[in-house]
């Protein structure tokens, strides 16, 4: 028995297993792979995409929970509807003016464009989106064949006449938009733009999904109102008959690690999330959404307006320390609120050779070719995150990449 050669065990050891096609067209995010280099404490990193965790309502959070499991008891910890926690989709609902059957709890947004790209797509469905654009977007709604189109953009973010003729070049499925504070460039779209992007919309028919995680972190300027909004208002509040699909999340403004996000969208819509969800994680986790809905009426608002302020003033210290140091044919957004902010340098800089030097000088960003749909554009542009950095090491972490450049020219 023992003599036996173990020619089965060796074979499987050495054969890979077989993946879907779908697997096989996955790739590895860049930002995760240079989130892990960053992690040393001794990098100045602007790189990370993660909220400033000094700010997180540790305290609020654990009597919340106690708070909880004394009022529901066991029904805390119980499965609960895939719908989400009634509380929290009447308080969502309330907030935007649509009732609470339109409000659909996922956890994080990210299994929102999940669950869209699964309820929505067709393979080789075309699908805008802004060039950059978010790349958790891309990676979420690839693997339902999705194929992306670039919408032209410039300064201001979205052109509606763009926008406009590739609609009637092509076929287009959906927009995917993050209007406000985008990621990665940190810019607003103008109140103009946006009526007259719903008007493209309609006069196209085309189904928008609109992206807000950063909305609620406007630190200066005027505040502009959402797509949703918007698009509810010219259909005289009936949810049904909009075309624009809503989704936002509790991760940038309480906490991003109780993944507790929202679709608000047309009932034939959610009929389907709810399906789409069951077969993904039947709900979101019921303690999480319990907390939640404990703390949106008046930690949500005070926890805002304390985020507002940090990084209104990070922003504020990025800005003056790239004005400071200007290397020349550098530009760069200035943002009004969320966390990022958006770098180009002169024409035939690498944005990903820099980094590589940075790294080495001790200064972390993202380079921001892997924010584009296709490859080969933005090779001279990189994402700056200012949320998670103190004033003073912004100051040197800027100094540090302003004379990188500098020396490169
Ligand atoms: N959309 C955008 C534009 C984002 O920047 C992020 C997070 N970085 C998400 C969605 C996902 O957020 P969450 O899943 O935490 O709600």
């Amino acid at each position: 028995m023992h003599d036996r050669p173990a020619t089965g065990q060796a074979a499987m050891s050495t054969r890979p297993v077989r993946l879907s096609r779908i697997a096989e067209q996955m790739t590895a995010s860049t930002i995760r792979e240079i989130l892990k280099v960053t992690q040393r404490p001794d990098i100045i990193s602007f790189a990370g995409g993660l909220p400033a965790p000094e700010l997180f309502p540790l305290e609020e959070v654990r009597a919340a929970t106690g708070a909880v499991l004394d009022r529901y008891g066991p029904a805390a910890l119980q499965y609960s509807t895939t719908e989400g926690h009634p509380p929290l989709r009447a308080w969502l609902g309330d907030r935007a003016g649509v009732p609470a059957q339109n409000v659909q709890i996922v956890s994080g947004s990210q299994q929102g464009l999940d669950l869209l790209g699964r309820v929505l797509l067709d393979p080789g469905d075309l699908v805008a989106v802004e060039n950059p654009t978010y790349l958790g977007a891309l990676q979420a709604l690839r693997p339902y064949g999705a194929r992306f189109v670039a919408v032209p953009t410039d300064d201001d973010g979205i052109s509606p006449d763009g926008l406009d003729a590739l609609l009637a070049e092509q076929p287009v499925r959906l927009l995917y938009a993050i209007p406000t504070f985008q990621n990665p460039t940190g810019r607003t779209l103008s109140r103009e733009r946006r009526e007259a992007l719903l008007d493209v919309a309609e006069r196209h028919d085309l189904l928008i999904i609109e992206d807000g995680p950063y909305s609620d972190l406007r630190f200066r300027g005027q505040a502009q109102p959402s797509l949703f909004e918007l698009a509810l208002a010219r259909a005289g509040g009936d949810i049904e008959s909009v075309r624009v699909i809503s989704l936002g999340t509790f991760s940038k403004t309480l906490v991003p690690g109780l993944r507790d996000a929202w679709v608000l969208a047309p009932g034939a819509v959610i009929d389907k999330l709810v399906q789409a969800k069951q077969g993904a994680d039947l709900h979101s986790p019921t303690l999480n959404q319990m907390i939640i809905a404990e703390l949106v009426e008046e930690v949500l608002p005070r926890q805002i307006a304390r985020v507002r302020e940090a990084y209104g003033q990070r922003c504020a210290a990025m800005l003056a320390a790239l004005a400071e140091r200007s290397p020349a044919g550098v530009h760069w957004t200035r943002p009004e609120g969320g966390m990022f902010l958006w770098l180009t340098l002169p024409e035939g800089l690498d944005a990903e050779k820099l980094l590589i030097s940075a790294v080495e000088a001790g200064v972390a960003f993202v380079p921001g070719a892997s924010f584009f749909a296709a490859p080969g554009e933005g090779a001279n542009t990189m994402r700056l995150s200012y949320v998670t950095v103190p004033e003073d090491r912004i100051r040197a972490g800027v100094g540090v990449l302003a004379d990188l450049i500098d020396q490169r020219r």
